[in-house]
């Protein structure tokens, strides 16, 4: 394996940031999580979204990786286009079954060089997958992806993934959070979570890793419903996610798309409200790429926003107006 060249340069660029930096400042981190469009119409259509999202000033944005040839090609692209053509702080995903550990090295020398250097380390869907060399090594859990990024790329932050009502390959809840004890043991620097739907099981996440001894920030993964078939596939996507009676009762009510959208922004909006005041360090707002529900979200919070993408440019978030504060 070869060494990993550190670029100087692109530590001094004014994007450049460790991710756990911004758990420092004193208001809760608000991010945004974006996945790389398919087709060219999805991807201008995306860039509108991010247009909007923009003058939000959110503390860093995330892109998703998908395994594989071209999806994976989508993911550098618009993760090195984010970084040309915006300000913003990125956190650019990487699964690692599948790969080789030579693969992964590229992917990660290639980030470093374009100056990305936050990465969610994650294991990926597919762990029966083995990589396309079968003679070289790959990884099986998340924890060796964190373990490798540390040795190979140790000015990168990592973040890895949580799962407040469990992760479906580990029916044992103490094992699970010895898992993820490990990730975070092997130097990650925040855990950002599975989408919920109820803050009571995010709230007893994180008590459950305080006392396994977890002691990093816990980002909260918000995913504003739009429509009943966008919760029929997430209930396939996040599996083992609890809508609760009373928010699958709202949607079965909902008398057209336009009032089930209506619930499902008021019902993340509520969700947010309340772990901002249980001072959370961040919340993180899955926009499948629209910006409609995070626009909302931040209104309901109070938070200024800039008019124009030149006057965030150089600019801090705003402060926010209401009781978000940290103290
Ligand atoms: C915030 C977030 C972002 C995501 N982004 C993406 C993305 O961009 N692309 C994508 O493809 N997927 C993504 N996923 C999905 C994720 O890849 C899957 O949920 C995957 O199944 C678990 O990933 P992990 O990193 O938590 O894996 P791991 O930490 O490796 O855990 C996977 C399972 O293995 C168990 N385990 C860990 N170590 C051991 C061990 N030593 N022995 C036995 N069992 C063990 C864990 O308890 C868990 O059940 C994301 C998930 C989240 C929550």
């Amino acid at each position: 394996m070869r060494k990993a060249v550190r670029k100087t340069a692109s530590f001094q660029d004014k994007g450049f940031m460790r991710i756990s930096e911004v758990f420092h400042q004193n208001q809760p981190a608000i991010s945004f999580e974006f996945f790389p469009p398919k087709t060219e119409a999805a991807s201008q259509e995306l860039f509108q979204t991010i247009q909007q999202l923009v003058p939000l000033k959110p503390t860093y944005v995330s892109v998703t990786y998908g395994a594989g040839g071209s999806t994976r090609e989508r993911t550098h692209d618009l993760v090195v286009k984010l970084r040309e053509e915006t300000n913003l702080l990125i956190v650019s995903h990487l699964t690692c079954t599948g790969s080789t550990r030579e693969e992964v090295f590229q992917i990660l020398q290639r980030y470093d060089e374009h100056g990305i250097h936050n990465i969610m380390a994650l294991r990926g869907d597919s762990p029966k997958q083995e990589p396309a060399n079968r003679s070289e090594p790959g990884f099986r859990y998340a924890l060796e992806l964190v373990t490798f990024i540390k040795k190979h790329f140790p000015h990168m932050g990592i973040g890895v993934a949580g799962f407040p009502e469990g992760h479906p390959d580990t029916p044992n809840r103490l094992k699970e959070i010895d898992h993820l004890k490990a990730k975070v043991d092997a130097g990650a620097d925040y855990i950002c979570t599975q989408l919920f739907f109820d803050n009571r099981d995010f709230y007893d996440f994180c008590e459950r890793c305080e006392l396994a001894g977890v002691r990093i920030p816990i980002v909260a993964g918000i995913m504003p419903m739009t429509s009943r078939k966008g919760m029929q596939k997430m209930g396939e996507l996040a599996l083992g996610a609890r809508f609760p009676g009373k928010l699958l009762r709202a949607f079965t009510n909902a008398t057209d798309d336009a009032q089930a959208e209506r619930i499902g922004i008021n019902w993340a909006t509520e969700q947010v409200l309340d772990l901002l005041e249980h001072n959370v360090p961040g919340v993180h707002l899955y926009t499948l790429n629209k910006s409609k529900a995070s626009l909302q979200i931040y209104d309901a919070l109070g938070i200024e926003r800039f008019d124009t993408l030149a006057q965030c440019q150089n600019a801090e978030r705003p402060p926010t107006k209401s009781r978000l504060h940290r103290s």
